[in-house]
This record gives C-alpha cells, sequence and structure tokens, in this order.
C-alpha cells in the first residue's frame, strides 16, 4: 500500500475555508438567537459581548429580529450608575408558536400546539388507523396537524413531526414498516398539504434533542425510547449523531447474546426489541406477578449488554431512558447501571448514570427543537 505522506492520505476534519458573507450573515444571525433563547433578558451590549460580535452588527440584527417579530423590547434595566440605562431584549417567546407531532405512540398519535419555550399551549391527538396502511396513516396526521393549526393563535414557525423508522436528511422516511411507509417523502408531501415549513425525525432522535435542549443532560449522551420498539438517539460532542445510514441509534434489532430470546417482530430470536418492549414486559408481569423483579431484573440487564459495547466506543457520560415508569423502576435500572459497571472499565466508566427523563412529551418538545434549529438555528 502507497501513502502519501507520514501519516497516510489526509483527510481534513473540518473545512477551513472562509464563509461568504451571506453565510456569515446567517451564522451570526443564529447565534445572536442562540445566545438570546439561552440567556433571555439582555441589552444588545451584552449580546456583543457573549457572540464578540461588534456592537454594530448586533444593533443591525437585532433591529431586523425586531421586523420580523421574533426578538422583542421588554424594557430597562435598573440604572446602577449615569448613562441611559439599558434596553432589554429577549425572544419573544410566544408571539410564534410551533406545532409539534409525535407518531410514536402505539395507539394514538399526539400532537400540541407550542411557545418556543416548547411549553404546550393547546394539545390534540387522533387514533391510529389499524394495520400499516401508509396511506391512512399520512391522511390521519395531516388531519391531526391541521386541527393543530386551526386551534393556534399565532403565526406559526413551523411543524415538527417526530415519527418511527428510519429518516433522511432531506425528511423522507426511508423505511418504517411499523407505519406502513417505505421512502415516503414525508417533509416535502406535508409542507404542500399545509404551506408550511415541515421538519420530520426520527421519533428517538427528537427525543434526545428534548433532553438535550431542556433536560440536564450533558454532551455525550444516548436515550433509549422504550416503547412497543425499542430505539436510541445520541448526542456525542454536543452535537446529534444522525450516521451513514441516518441509522444512528437503531439498535432495537440488535441481537443480545448468543442464547437465543423471544423471537422478535423482525423473524429473530433474542433483540433488545425483543427482550424490552413494553408488551413483552407487561405481557410477562401479568402471566407471573410474583416473578416481577426477577423478570426488569433480567430485563436491565440485557439492556446494559446491549449497550455496553457503545458506551465503551463513545465514552458516554449518560444513559436516559424515555418509558413506562413502572416498568423502568429501581429494579430495573440497578440491574442496568450494574451490568453495565461488570461489563466495562472498572475505574474509566465507573461514574456512568442511567436514569428515566423527567421531561413530559419528550417527542413533542423534541419536534419543537427541531423547528427551532431548522427556522432559526437555534440548538
Ligand atoms: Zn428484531
Amino acid at each position: 500500500m502507497q501513502f502519501s505522506g507520514a501519516f497516510g492520505p489526509s483527510r481534513k476534519l473540518r473545512s477551513r475555508a472562509k464563509l461568504l458573507p451571506e453565510y456569515a450573515r446567517a451564522h451570526n444571525r443564529s447565534l445572536v438567537l442562540q445566545t438570546l433563547y439561552h440567556a433571555g433578558q439582555v441589552s444588545r451590549a451584552d449580546l456583543a459581548r457573549e457572540t464578540g460580535l461588534t456592537r454594530v452588527t448586533i444593533s443591525d440584527l437585532v433591529a431586523e429580529l425586531i421586523a420580523d417579530e421574533i426578538v422583542k423590547e421588554i424594557g430597562v434595566r435598573e440604572a446602577s450608575g449615569p448613562g441611559k440605562p439599558a434596553t432589554l431584549i429577549d425572544i419573544d417567546r410566544n408571539g410564534h408558536q410551533i406545532i409539534g407531532i409525535d407518531m410514536s405512540g402505539s395507539t394514538r398519535f399526539e400532537g400540541a400546539v407550542m411557545n418556543l419555550d416548547g411549553e404546550v399551549v393547546t394539545r390534540d391527538a387522533v387514533e391510529r388507523p389499524p394495520g400499516e396502511d401508509g396511506d391512512a396513516t399520512f391522511a390521519v396526521m395531516i388531519e391531526l396537524a391541521r386541527r393543530l393549526i386551526a386551534a393556534s393563535d399565532k403565526p406559526i414557525l413551523g411543524v415538527g413531526i417526530g415519527t418511527q423508522g428510519v429518516v433522511s436528511a432531506d425528511g423522507a422516511v426511508l423505511s418504517s414498516p411499523n407505519l406502513g411507509w417505505q421512502g415516503l417523502p414525508l417533509r416535502a408531501r406535508t409542507s404542500i398539504e399545509l404551506d408550511l415549513p415541515v421538519i420530520v425525525g426520527n421519533d428517538a432522535n427528537a427525543a434526545v434533542l428534548a433532553e438535550y435542549t431542556f433536560g440536564g443532560a450533558r454532551s455525550d449522551f444516548m436515550l433509549i425510547k422504550v416503547g412497543r420498539g425499542v430505539g436510541a438517539g445520541l448526542i456525542t460532542g454536543g452535537q446529534p449523531l444522525t450516521g451513514s445510514r441516518f441509522a444512528a441509534g437503531e439498535i432495537g434489532h440488535v441481537v443480545v447474546g448468543t442464547d437465543g430470546g423471544p423471537r422478535c417482530v423482525c423473524g429473530r430470536d433474542g433483540c433488545l426489541e425483543a427482550w424490552l418492549n413494553v408488551g413483552r414486559l407487561s405481557a410477562a408481569i401479568e402471566e407471573r406477578p410474583e416473578a416481577r423483579d426477577e423478570i426488569l431484573r433480567d430485563a436491565g440487564a440485557r439492556m446494559a449488554i446491549g449497550i455496553a459495547p457503545i458506551v465503551a466506543a463513545l465514552d458516554l457520560s449518560d444513559i436516559v431512558l424515555s418509558g413506562p415508569a413502572d416498568l423502568l423502576d429501581d429494579i430495573f435500572l440497578r440491574a442496568a447501571v450494574d451490568t453495565l459497571h461488570a461489563r466495562t472499565l472498572d475505574g474509566v466508566f465507573s461514574d456512568i448514570t442511567i436514569h428515566r427523563t423527567e421531561q413530559p412529551d419528550i417527542v413533542l418538545r423534541g419536534a419543537a427543537v427541531m423547528v427551532l434549529a431548522g427556522q432559526l438555528g437555534i440548538s
């Protein structure tokens, strides 16, 4: 093998090309919005200091954002010395609304009108059509979106959809057997139907964004969503991980162990999803109530066996679970963390934590984060 240099063919991690002026402006605009969103109520001078942009640039951008009704002046700060008191500005958090749709439920699709903080203003839901009829599923989702749009009372920033399945960067659902969708350009079709900007993401990827933005998660963690199926979303180095096939976090059909296991919907035995899905765990406990603790201990241990290599490969700090509290309880969590410790390098991964998310409506809030990111560059 021939190498062109001492370290082999070179490969840049990041482009160092200079930004074109129009991109620089868009970048600065989202930098200002991002700073304002998380800091809240600051002066233009504070913003200049925080962002490193000049006072003139900040003044220009803020004027533009006020004209767009995304930012508003909210009063003056108490003067602490001589001179003109500073005018405080903030994102107009109730000036626009976001429509969120959660398609992860096994019997219903949930939806909400939210403010820009991801707080639910109004909620609604529709029954999921029986079977895997992709057209009926799409029609029902559109009906839910239309009802939410009718219920909103502010301009709509965009519609965010968290769906089951593998979702490409342009919002096509490449594969979702559960919903009967294969290669469906969901973002494009929904946007035409509703005449609004639409952002589509996988439900677990939406949930991990909500946890990162609104929860206390650190910058390297995995969120595992346990429901009818099992899926995960990953944040590494503060960035969502999507992977080469947009399938990062598709851990549900990884076979865990070499000892067989329950038959999975995909036809194999012992997939993580076959061990952990809510239907199986609930049925097993109903059948043998006296063995409840043992069933949950086994499930927690099995999950940890499945994720230990991921924790080590990515050096994750936390695992966050989203799912029913009566199953993912202390017994489950303790078994999972003990197994994880037993299977990863002692002294390196011993402080890893596993806990359940405290966020309600995690997929809906994640859909709001997707819209904030897509429309305003806020994350
Ligand atoms: Zn499977």
